[in-house]
């Protein structure tokens, strides 16, 4: 994960076009034949869609896999790739929830803060306010009583507006959910050591640290009255909120810069949980799934790509799935066919050669261009990666995001089967057979379509017709706000 945020990409239409270009370059790139441009890159696409090939039997093994690591890490501590953690999130929202709650999410480079009147079964939602505060860059390398001094400041003059429909009853305290999307080890539903900062954070002071404490000191030197009464992270919190509208969801699945699942699971089926009370019988376990590794099918470039990151070795089902790696990969391929098979002419652009020059966001866009030319295309080619490019290059270019992004996607699908299988051989009949729900969020499957379809398809293809036809996999949207707050309610001290 990296701090560098790629916001959506403006519609293809925005880019400006046409591409600059000489004219003496003009005529050195028209191809004679269509050959003539992209004949020395085909052998490397060919080999390329073969190295991403995910037919069936693949992704069925993948989803073996994936439910294999799911148990081992159920089992025990450091039994599989996938962690497993306990979320301390024993029960859901069911609607019923009353009062005023707040949400504070901090997971990047903005944090947002979030308030909510909820009114019952009969009222639902009543009101909601968001509000989203940017962090200043030398917080994110100062100290930990910075930072949450920083963040318990923006909070209290948020809470300072509230009025109107927002009734917090007399005698009591306000309560929040945190949403943080950093490793913590929990120990509680309100507490969890930070194990270490990501995504361009380096807070000195944090790690090893219970955060919630560190938050509520914050608030207390602030003078606000208010304590968080849940942690969560983003996957659970978006779990809590698909569920209050849908009493089905069971799963919720991440898809942005990172990618992350959680879901329902029984207690009797988590052997390392020694002790743990709930009066539901159910827990929502965290897979932090980008760990998983078995059986992927990658490439040379995944492995350059892997090899030269921060953390070589790991996430690499979220360094073929997510957002911050697939417009790279494809950057990659497209470096080797420029240098190797001169598919831009005989000049490499020192910007071609940048490595995350070529955003997801971009890819995505490019395959959006329905024009007969592929303007948007050379458009996109051109401000990204310094390239010029003719109408079969470009061809070429959006068959490599194609075959990343169908890769991906397709592995996102598996990975869910993977998830529902598991969840099936435990208790049958709770998946299978009934309508169950998906809850899916994150830019990358909210804003590439391509990457949205191969995701279904490839669970279609592995249900079959007939049990797919009862899993519903739903886009819910920002749900992790409202969730986070809804996981306030349902762990207020207060009663309902
Ligand atoms: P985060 O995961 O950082 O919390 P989001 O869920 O908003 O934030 O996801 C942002 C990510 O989504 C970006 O890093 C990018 O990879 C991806 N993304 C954003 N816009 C698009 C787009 N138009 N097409 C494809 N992917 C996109
Ligand atoms: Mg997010």
């Amino acid at each position: 994960m990296s701090t560098n945020t790629i916001t959506s990409s403006p519609a293809v239409r925005s880019f400006r076009s046409p591409t600059p270009r000489s004219p003496r370059v003009t005529m050195l790139l028209r191809p004679t034949t269509v050959s003539s441009t992209t004949a020395a890159s085909v052998p490397i696409l060919t080999k390329l869609q073969k190295d991403c090939a995910t037919p069936v039997p693949v992704l069925r093994n993948i989803a073996d896999n994936m439910a294999a690591d799911m148990r081992a890490g159920l089992a025990a501590d450091g039994g599989s790739d996938l962690k497993m953690i306990l979320s301390f999130v024993d029960s859901l929202p069911t609607g019923n929830e009353r009062g005023l709650f707040y949400a504070l999410d901090l997971g990047g480079t903005n944090f947002r803060v979030l308030r909510t009147q909820l009114g019952g079964r009969d009222e639902r939602v009543i009101d909601t306010e968001v509000e989203q505060v940017s962090i200043p860059q030398d917080l994110m390398s100062g100290t930990s009583e910075e930072l949450f001094d920083f963040i318990a400041s923006a909070l209290a003059k948020f809470v300072k507006k509230e009025g109107g429909k927002f009734v917090l009853p007399t005698g009591r305290s306000r309560e929040t959910g945190f949403t943080f999307s950093f490793p913590v080890k929990q120990t509680s539903i309100d507490s969890g050591i930070l194990i270490k900062w990501t995504k361009g954070f380096s807070v000195s002071g944090t790690p090893g640290k219970d955060i919630v404490a560190c938050l509520n000191e914050a608030m207390g030197r602030q003078g606000l009255d208010m304590r968080v009464s849940a942690l969560v992270n983003d996957t659970v919190a978006t779990l809590a909120g698909a569920r209050y509208w849908d009493d089905e969801v069971m799963v919720a699945v991440i898809l942005g810069t990172g990618t992350n699942a959680c879901y329902v699971e029984s207690v009797e089926a988590i052997p390392k949980l020694q002790g743990h009370k709930s009066t539901s019988g159910k827990t929502i376990i965290n897979t932090e799934w980008g760990a998983f590794s078995k059986g992927l099918p990658l490439t040379e470039y995944d492995r350059a790509m892997d090899a030269e990151s921060i953390n070589p070795g790991e996430q690499l089902f979220e360094k073929t799935i997510s957002g911050m790696y697939l417009g790279e990969i494809v950057r990659r391929v497209l470096v080797r066919m420029a240098e190797t098979g001169s598919l831009f002419g005989k000049h490499v652009p020192e910007k071609l050669q940048t490595p995350f020059a070529l955003g997801t966001p971009n890819i995505s866009s490019m395959q959006q261009d329905t024009s007969k030319d592929l303007e948007a295309v050379g458009s996109i080619l051109y401000e990204a990666t310094g390239v010029d490019s003719n109408l079969d290059a470009r061809k070429m270019v959006v068959e490599v995001c194609d075959t990343i992004a169908k890769r991906g996607g397709r592995l996102a699908g598996a990975g869910i089967v993977g998830i529902l299988q598991k969840m099936e051989e435990d208790s049958k009949g709770v998946v299978f057979g009934k309508r169950m729900v998906v809850a899916m969020d994150g830019g990358l499957y909210e804003h590439y379509p391509q990457y949205k379809r191969y995701l279904k398809n490839a669970v279609a293809e592995l249900l079959g017709p007939e049990l797919s036809s009862h899993v519903v996999i739903e886009h819910s949207k920002d749900g992790s706000g409202i969730g986070a707050a809804l996981l306030a309610a349902t762990n207020s001290m207060y009663e309902h």
